[in-house]
């Protein structure tokens, strides 16, 4: 029996998906899918996202791929999630390979597997996915039967510790990249010519990165000193895409026919962040700052909002009310679709830029509750971190949040920064404390805080990435003791597991060996770490152990200046000199503010000086090369 064949699939479907969790996961069909003729086509993506499909449907970035995708003739894109544990063991059991959503094709049949890793504990749900696809997990055993396998994403800033599981990672922005990727597979197709044929010529576009192409050197101590390129097509660095113009807003957002994490237009108004907090990755590898016009944001959520019948638009940036328009955007959205209530997010928001016309704004909106992420709550501590807002500051927008009607409040915190004590922990629990009873004034022991608690981890491409983590007894102490404080008529709170902060530390600040723990890990069951009831710390401590690495050295080792570390061949364009520097003014507890206002030339205006040139315009966030040492 050709299990390959769409009929027989159908029968088994049918056959399996009553006796299967949420069934409506694997059969597609949803409004606004786009589902092309597959013969007529010549080239087949098919784009993964490693989690469930209530959590990979509304990704953005996927979306946007989908998008561009089908809107080619020559190729089409479709989707495909992880199955859950009940639905693996069923297709496992009958020898079914994972299917696409669309047209049900086995994912072995494409030509390309895009795979979007935004955080590194969907490593074992991707290896998982090619085990399930039939395909090799190792690159070096694929052939050139196999669809080319490329990730991308903010985890693949760091795309050692999953090097050998990708033929290429795309650094970066991918909405260009993406484009040139697919023509040099078609044009390939079309030769009888090796993979390897294939690999050089990607290895030419830039922001692509093919990691077999490279190898790893050490000095005669054992230390990591770089990677060796082994061919011509292989440059030392890999420089990051960026895209000098957002592409147009998606609009065609698949609508699904089951419940999903997010129901909503989503709509990224703006890309990069100028404030420049240390501990973020986010803000220092999506620089520079673009932003979109009103007038493209009005216009695409009208074609989105008739096209999908969602009642919620989400304004996504790493800082939504930073976007210079922001409150004539919220104006214009509450103006044009007054009769439909639509309810308004901003899931960042900046303390700082949050004034009371934008609440004003807001408050005719469904907005349901304010999200604001102060992350410490001393002042000692703000300035070490780079995110700088007084108590009272922070008191007086959370008291016009609650006398504008709004009874709940989250607020983001980190503990574990190396420089925090016991001082700066209890005052997070007084702050939160101080801002419920605000509430109370207008809303009684109705008036509720969210504290949700976060652990510091010492990002790549980071100020803090010289800097060690907290040891996991000190973060389960603080977190006990903020337990036991926040707690009571209002308050509430959540945390992160501090085993999975471990684990994210140990495979965000990895070196290619780690692929070595990622395997082992895999092979022994691990997956869908990022979810608490099947996360499993002994068996990635096994996993380790078995590689012979200690793991405690990536997340625990505090770095010389000098140090090479395993991502530093990758530019994302901001210099380690200033990433060092901006080290030293923490240490010294020394502000930069919103770089907007004031540059410090972190090197990304000169690496991408000839985008920002071929796409002038206003949309650009930080200022114009002005500098001695930009210009050169
Ligand atoms: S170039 Fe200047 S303004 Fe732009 S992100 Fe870097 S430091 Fe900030």
């Amino acid at each position: 029996m050709n299990l390959f064949q769409a009929s027989p699939l159908d029968q088994w479907l049918e056959r399996t998906l009553p006796a299967i969790q949420k069934p409506g996961r694997y059969v597609g069909n949803e409004l606004n899918q786009v589902r092309k003729d597959w013969n007529s086509v010549p080239l087949h993506v098919a784009l993964a996202f490693p989690d469930i499909y209530d959590l990979g449907l509304p990704n953005l970035g996927l979306a946007i791929l989908y998008d561009l995708i089908n809107k080619r003739e020559d190729s089409l894109a479709e989707r495909v999630f992880a199955p859950w544990v009940d639905m693996e063991a069923a297709m496992r059991s009958s020898g079914i390979p994972l299917f696409s959503l669309e047209s049900q094709h086995p994912i072995r049949q494409f030509d390309i597997l895009g795979i979007t890793l935004p955080y590194e504990t969907l490593y074992t749900n991707a290896l998982n996915l090619l085990d399930l696809s039939g395909i090799p997990v190792h690159a070096s055993k694929r052939t050139e039967e196999h669809p080319l396998i490329i990730a991308g994403g903010h985890a693949m800033l760091n795309p050692e510790p999953m090097a050998p599981f990708l033929d290429a990672v795309v650094v970066g922005e991918g909405e260009e990249a993406i484009q040139e990727i697919i023509s040099t597979v078609k044009t390939w197709k079309q030769t009888s010519s090796p993979r390897s044929d294939l690999l050089n010529e990607l290895a030419r576009i830039p922001g692509v990165y093919i990691p077999g192409f490279y190898a790893p050197k050490t000095n005669s101590s054992g230390e990591y000193t770089g990677l060796k390129p082994l061919r011509q097509a292989a440059t030392a660095c890999i420089q990051k895409r960026i895209v000098g113009t957002l592409p147009d807003p998606v609009t065609d957002f698949i609508v699904p026919s089951i419940d999903v994490v997010h129901n909503r237009v989503a709509i990224e108004i703006m890309r990069g962040c100028t404030r420049g907090c240390r501990f973020c990755q986010a803000g220092m590898i999506t620089r520079p700052v673009r932003e979109r016009r009103v007038d493209e944001i009005l216009n695409s959520l009208q074609t989105a909002l008739d096209k999908t019948g969602f009642e919620e638009v989400a304004l996504l940036s790493l800082s939504s009310s930073d976007h210079t328009k922001i409150k004539d955007i919220v104006e214009a959205i509450q103006n044009r679709f007054k009769e439909k209530h639509l309810t308004i997010s901003l899931p960042s928001l900046r303390i700082e830029s949050l004034s009371v016309e934008l609440l004003e704004k807001l408050s005719g909106s469904r907005q349901t509750s304010f999200t604001l992420a102060p992350e410490a709550a001393t002042d000692r501590l703000r300035r070490i971190i780079n995110k700088p807002i007084s108590d009272e500051a922070l008191i007086d927008v959370t008291r016009l949040i609650y006398s504008r009607g709004w009874r709940v409040i989250k607020c983001y915190f980190m503990i574990g920064h190396p420089e925090e004590t016991m001082d700066d922990v209890k005052a997070i629990a007084d702050l939160c404390k101080r801002v419920v009873l605000e509430g109370r004034k207008f809303h009684g022991l109705k008036a509720s805080l969210h504290a949700g608690i976060s652990t510091f981890i010492p990002k790549p491409h980071t100020p803090f990435q010289w800097q060690a983590m907290d040891s996991l007894e000190s973060i389960t102490e603080k977190q006990h003791y903020l337990r036991g404080e926040l707690r009571g008529p209002g308050l509430k709170m959540s945390w992160s597991d501090p085993q999975t902060s471990l684990l994210e530390a140990w495979l965000c600040r990895g070196d290619r060996q780690t692929s070595r723990a990622i395997y082992n890990a895999w092979k022994s069951g691990a997956k869908f770490d990022a979810w608490q009831d099947h996360f499993d710390f002994a068996r990635w401590q096994s996993a380790f152990q078995e590689a012979g690495i200690d793991p405690f050295e990536f997340s625990h080792r505090v770095r010389s200046e000098n140090e090479v570390f395993p991502w530093d061949h990758i530019n994302i364009g901001v210099n380690k000199d200033y990433l060092l520097e901006d080290s030293k003014w923490s240490q010294k507890a020394e502000l930069r503010p919103d770089c907007r206002e004031n540059c410090y030339v972190c090197g990304i205006l000169p690496t991408f000086k000839d985008t920002r040139r071929n796409n002038p315009g206003d949309h650009w966030g930080c200022p114009e090369v002005n500098t001695k040492k930009d210009k050169e």
